[in-house]
C-alpha cells in the first residue's frame, strides 16, 4: 500500500526492507513494525516529531484509561464507515489505531489499517501495540499512499493537511477530526490561570470537503497520581506558554478533577 517517497512506486511487501520496482530500499524497525519513509532531506532536524520522553508520558496517561471515552467514540465511529483502507493521520503511539483496528474487526470489516506519523519513538510504540495495522514515519503534508486510496482518515490532534486528505482519499470517503470542546481541561485550566477561557467550537470549512456533522463526548476524569497529571500537563498546549509559578503549582497537587470535552467532526470528500 505505502508507495516510495522517491519516485512514487508501490514498495514490495519485503520482511526486512521494503523496495519499489526501480531499486529503492527502505528498512522496517527490528521489530518489524514500521517503515521508514521519511526522506533526509526532509526531516528538518535528525529525529523529527515527538520525542521518546512525550511518547512515554503519552502512553502513560493513555494507558491509565483517561481517554476512553474519546477512544471509544472515534473506533465505533470510524467503524461505521464501509471500507477497505483507514488511514490514522499522525497516529502517534497508535492508541487510537488499535482502537479502530477492535472496532472494525468486531464488526466484522476486513479493512486494513494504515497508521502514519512522523515520530519514530511513537511509531515503535504502535508496532507492539497494533500489530495488524501497516505504520511509515512520513510526513502528513506528504503522505506516502496514492491518489484516491483510503476509504477513511482519522485525524486526533495532529497537524491538519486537507489538501492532501483529500488527495488520498476517495471521492465520497470520509474524514475524521477531532479537536478540544469548550470546556475541554477547565479543572486543569483552572488550576493555571486567574480567567481561563473556552475553547472556540465552530467548524473549520476545508476546500474539497464537505462538513457532515459532529460528536461531542463529554467525560469528567479524576487524576490519581503526580505522574499521570505531569504526563497530561505535558500533552497540552499550556505546557509551553503557562509561567512557571502556576504550573509549579499544578504539578505539585496529586490529584486533580476535571471535565473533559471533544467534538469529532464528520467531513465527506466531495
Ligand atoms: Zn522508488
Amino acid at each position: 500500500m505505502f508507495l516510495c517517497p522517491v519516485c512514487g512506486k508501490p514498495l514490495d511487501d519485503g520482511e526486512k526492507t521494503r523496495a519499489c520496482p526501480s531499486g529503492h530500499c527502505f528498512d522496517r524497525s527490528a521489530q518489524g513494525g514500521y517503515v521508514n519513509l521519511l526522506r533526509t532531506n526532509r526531516r528538518g532536524s535528525a529525529d523529527p516529531g515527538d520525542s521518546p520522553e512525550m511518547c512515554r508520558a503519552r502512553t502513560r496517561f493513555l494507558e491509565n484509561g483517561y481517554y476512553e471515552a474519546l477512544r471509544d467514540a472515534v473506533s465505533d465511529t470510524a467503524a461505521q464507515f464501509p471500507a477497505r483502507y483507514i488511514l490514522d493521520a499522525g497516529c502517534g503511539e497508535g492508541y487510537y489505531t488499535a482502537a479502530i483496528a477492535r472496532a472494525l474487526r468486531e464488526s466484522g470489516s476486513s479493512a486494513k489499517i494504515l497508521g502514519v506519523d512522523l515520530s519514530k519513538a511513537a511509531l515503535r510504540h504502535a508496532g507492539k501495540r497494533c500489530p495488524d495495522a501497516e505504520f511509515a514515519v512520513a510526513s502528513l503534508f506528504e503522505l506516502p499512499l496514492p491518489d484516491h486510496s483510503a476509504d477513511v482518515i482519522t485525524h486526533l490532534f495532529a497537524p491538519m493537511c486537507a489538501p492532501e486528505f483529500r488527495r488520498v482519499l476517495v471521492d465520497g470517503g470520509a474524514l475524521l477530526t477531532v479537536k478540544p470542546g469548550a470546556e475541554h481541561l477547565w479543572g486543569l485550566k483552572e488550576a493555571l490561570y486567574d480567567e481561563p477561557y473556552p475553547n472556540d467550537e465552530e467548524e473549520t470549512v476545508y476546500d474539497g470537503f464537505h462538513w457532515m456533522g459532529r460528536v461531542a463526548v463529554d467525560d469528567e476524569i479524576t487524576i490519581r497520581s503526580r505522574e499521570d497529571l505531569q504526563a497530561l500537563y505535558q500533552m497540552t498546549p499550556y505546557a509551553w506558554r503557562t509561567p512557571k509559578e502556576a504550573a509549579g503549582r499544578l504539578l505539585a497537587r496529586d490529584t486533580l478533577t476535571t471535565k473533559i470535552s471533544f467534538l469529532i467532526d464528520l467531513y465527506l470528500a466531495v
